[in-house]
């Protein structure tokens, strides 16, 4: 057994395959290699990239396994991440989005390299358009540094089929964040499933905050592109 594959299985209890963990490699050192020339990652080093990339994204596997089965979404990916390792490991069908398009182009370059081509599909342009293209197609959407709690419940939610789910990956929320983001639970019918926090192995603090969308949304989505993020809905006046 390998370091990083000993790791994942006594710290969290994750198998990770010789051959899986030989595509989160190559997947490392080629995002590693594309951010030389465009700005994916602040992580420059391997060892940090293991760390603050793969197993971070991985911490999310056993959330993402307990959804339904069906096409699987990776909202604001950046440079690949949660989504190109979460795609290694459960083998959906999966959909890398944001709205840069090089980022994008970069990334299906890396999944053909991979030899992922098959299994993962980029969409360059923002969350609120996909949506209106492909409403209620994704059984699980993850998020990892892309908005607060209240907006990525409303940009994941016309997304998601019914029973779909959000992972959302946080460092630390505040107070504010979390009662806000329950205050529009039910206006979404977005039910928060489980909070789970804990230590990455360099002492990082992480928190995985998951929503199940138990029904239809009682109020009209997407709204208009950008008002998820700059004016998050919040709880109706009575
Ligand atoms: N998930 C990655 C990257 C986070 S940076 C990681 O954790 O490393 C956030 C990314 O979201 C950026 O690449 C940005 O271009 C994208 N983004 C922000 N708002 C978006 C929107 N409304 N639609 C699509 N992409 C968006």
């Amino acid at each position: 057994m390998t370091a990083f594959s000993e790791l994942m299985k006594t710290r969290y209890g994750i198998e990770v395959s010789d051959t899986q963990e030989e595509l989160l490699l190559k997947d490392l050192h080629a995002i590693m290699e594309v951010n030389k020339v465009m700005n994916l990652t602040r992580i420059t080093s391997e060892e940090e990239g293991m760390v603050l990339h793969l197993e971070d994204s991985l911490t999310g596997l056993p959330y993402v396994n307990d959804a339904p089965q069906g096409l699987y979404g990776d909202l604001g990916t950046g440079g690949g991440f949660p989504g190109i390792p979460l795609c290694i490991m459960t083998g959906r069908q999966t959909m890398l989005v944001d709205s840069v398009k090089k980022k994008v182009r970069a990334l299906e370059g890396v999944a053909s390299d991979l030899g992922l081509q098959e299994q993962i599909t980029g969409y360059d342009g923002r969350i609120e358009d996909l949506a209106l293209e492909k409403k209620g197609a994704f059984s699980i959407l993850t998020a990892r540094a892309l908005s607060s709690l209240p907006s990525l419940m409303e940009l994941a939610c016309p997304l998601l089929r019914k029973h779909g789910r959000l992972v959302c990956y946080k460092a630390q929320p505040s107070e504010e964040e979390l009662s806000m983001a329950s205050d529009i639970e039910g206006l979404l019918s977005m039910k928060k499933i489980a909070h789970d926090s804990f230590e990455l192995s360099d002492g990082s603090q992480r928190c995985i905050i998951v929503y199940e969308k138990i029904d239809k949304p009682h109020v009209r989505l997407p709204r208009r592109v950008g008002l998820a993020q700059k004016s998050p809905l919040v709880r109706p006046q009575k």
